[in-house]
Formats: structure tokens, C-alpha cells, sequence
């Protein structure tokens, strides 16, 4: 089964310090990693893990990180037929982590701010063989826009993470979307109404079916997912783990949640699917270092 990921790539370049350094102190960090990061990448990198065929429409730049990138999408048996090379730098992100875990990221967007709405219309014969489109905010709006038309053109459905949230996203030009995933906050900017309860977030997702979306599921870290549709809402619980790292947690439940689908075509099932597997993901440090591949999944627990 195959999903196109037209998306975002990062490397994080992870700096675990004493403290943070105060403005033009220089502090040393006694431990450094990398890692493969993207929303785009991480839920490419989950839907193959877990059997999916997987093409990623992306660019990286012409620096050591894009080594890195092509590297882990093969690694992952992720299609690079549409990763491009591109005169900038490629996506990164400088992360500082203190002992008790704060963080202060820099997200540099490089090669992901040059996805042109031209390289989705290149990639129209092997996305036209999918069964899903997936699309996060990583990458230009109007790049966005293009594959969601794209889509619509060939009868694809989509799934729109809206992450990170992003206030210029026109809710019309995201109408006829198949799956709209946004966790509390991407909701809350998104229809700019209350997210604090049940009824709240009920609300609010009426508004995103009205506009014009088919599905609206929204991820609530430990509680789990709430599905919203045309017929009513099923809420599905998140099995009780001990957390240690949620980081990517989101891209594990949209990685999983794609590849379950595309399989069943129940949207009931690939949620809990993609809950167990995001829930799992969480009991262990790091994003794509987090999730797990399908031969080692424990037996299903929902
Ligand atoms: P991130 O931005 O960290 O990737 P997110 O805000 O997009 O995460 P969340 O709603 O926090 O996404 O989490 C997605 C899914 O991960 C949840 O629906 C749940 O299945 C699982 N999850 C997250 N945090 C926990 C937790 N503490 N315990 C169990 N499951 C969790």
C-alpha cells in the first residue's frame, strides 16, 4: 500500500547542557547528538516501519545533512525519487536540553521553504499510484494547497496535520480534506475557539466539519484521540504508559494511523492503532529513535 508524504526533513543537532547560556555567554555541552527529524519524515519514516510503500516528496540542501536525510529515508526503505537537492542549506534544528528537560529549539526551515507547488506536479505519476496523501505545515502554504488540488484532481484522499500551527492557513482552501489531525492547540488557532473541555473541542470540530472536512481527529497527548464526523465522535482512550519522551509523538499516531488505514479503510481501527503505537513510542527517548518497526510490536493492547 503506498502513501506520499509531501513534507518537511530536519536533522536535529541535540546539545544536552548544564544550563542554558545566557545572552553572549558561551557554555560547553558534555554531550552532543543527531538525529532525523521533519514532522514530514518522522511520519514517513512510522508508516514505512510498519509495512507501508512510501514515496516523500521533499528537498534538502546541497550540505552534509542532506547525506544524512537520503541516507535514513533509505535506511527506512522510504522512496528519495522526489527528495530534491537544492542550492540552500538543508533543514535543521539546534536543540538545547537542561537537565530537567527544558528545551529551546531553532527551527531553521533551509531547503523545506523552497517545496514549490512545481516539484508535487512533477511527482503526479507516483503520487497519482498512492492511496493517501499526508501533509503537515513544514513546507510553503501554497505547496500545501497544490497537493491537496493534486489530490482532488486524482481522487486521492488526504490527511492534513496542521502542524505547526499556522494562522495564515485558509480553512476554504483546505476544504474537501479527508483526515485534518490537529492536537488542542493546532484546533484551538485553527477555528480560534476554546479547546478547554469535551464540549469545547466538540465544538470546535463542528466547525472544521462544516467547512468542509470529512474527518477531524484530534490527538490529546495521554488521553488519547477524539474522531469527529459527519454520523457523531467516538473517543479513544491512549493506553496508560510510563512517559518518558513525547517528543514526535503526534508523527508516530499520524505515521501509524496512515499505514493502518490505507490497509482496512477503517477509520475506528487506525486510530487505535495509531494510539497504541504512538503510546508505545512515548516509553522511549528521541523521535524516529522512538518508533517502532512492525516485527517488533508487542501483540495489540486496545
Ligand atoms: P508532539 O508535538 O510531541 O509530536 P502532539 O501534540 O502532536 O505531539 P499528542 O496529542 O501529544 O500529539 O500525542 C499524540 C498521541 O500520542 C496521543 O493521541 C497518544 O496516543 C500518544 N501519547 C502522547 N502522550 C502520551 C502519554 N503521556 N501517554 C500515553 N500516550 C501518549
Amino acid at each position: 500500500m503506498t502513501i506520499a508524504v509531501i513534507g518537511s526533513n530536519m536533522v536535529d543537532l541535540i546539545s544536552y547542557v548544564h544550563r542554558m547560556p545566557a545572552e553572549g555567554e558561551t557554555v560547553e555541552a558534555p554531550e552532543f547528538r543527531m538525529g532525523c527529524g521533519g514532522k514530514g519524515a518522522n511520519q514517513a519514516v512510522a508508516a514505512s516501519r510498519l509495512g507501508s510503500e512510501v514515496v516523500m516528496v521533499s528537498r534538502v540542501g546541497n550540505d552534509v545533512f542532506a547525506e544524512t536525510t537520503l541516507k535514513n529515508f533509505e535506511d527506512n526503505g522510504i522512496s528519495t525519487t522526489h527528495v530534491l537537492r537544492t542550492e540552500a542549506t538543508s533543514g535543521v534544528a539546534p536543540i538545547f536540553v537542561d537537565p530537567d528537560s527544558h528545551n529551546s529549539i531553532i527551527i531553521v526551515k533551509g531547503a523545506n521553504a523552497l517545496l514549490t507547488p512545481q516539484d508535487v506536479e512533477a511527482a503526479r505519476e507516483d503520487i497519482a499510484r498512492c492511496r493517501l496523501i499526508v501533509l503537515q505545515l513544514e513546507i510553503p502554504l501554497e505547496t500545501v494547497y497544490a497537493a491537496i488540488d493534486l489530490g482532488r484532481e486524482l481522487g486521492i484522499p488526504v490527511l492534513l496535520n496542521p502542524a505547526p500551527a499556522s494562522p495564515e492557513l485558509d480553512l476554504a482552501r483546505i476544504a474537501g480534506v479527508e483526515f485534518l489531525v490537529p492536537n488542542e492547540s493546532e484546533l484551538e488557532l485553527l477555528t480560534g475557539m476554546p479547546v478547554s473541555s469535551l464540549e469545547d473541542i466538540t465544538r470546535a470540530t463542528d466547525v472544521l466539519l462544516s467547512a468542509g472536512i470529512t474527518n477531524v481527529i484530534v490527538t490529546l497527548g495521554s488521553r488519547g484521540a477524539l474522531w469527529a464526523h459527519a454520523d457523531g465522535q467516538e473517543f479513544v482512550d491512549a493506553p496508560a504508559v510510563q512517559a518518558i519522551d513525547t517528543t514526535g509523538a503526534g508523527d508516530a499516531f499520524i505515521g501509524c494511523f496512515s499505514n493502518a488505514w490505507v490497509r482496512s479503510g477503517d477509520v475506528l481501527e487506525a486510530i487505535r492503532a495509531g494510539s497504541a503505537y504512538a503510546s508505545d513510542s512515548v516509553t522511549r527517548p528521541g523521535t524516529q529513535t522512538s518508533y517502532a518497526w512492525a516485527a517488533d510490536l508487542p501483540a495489540r493492547r486496545d
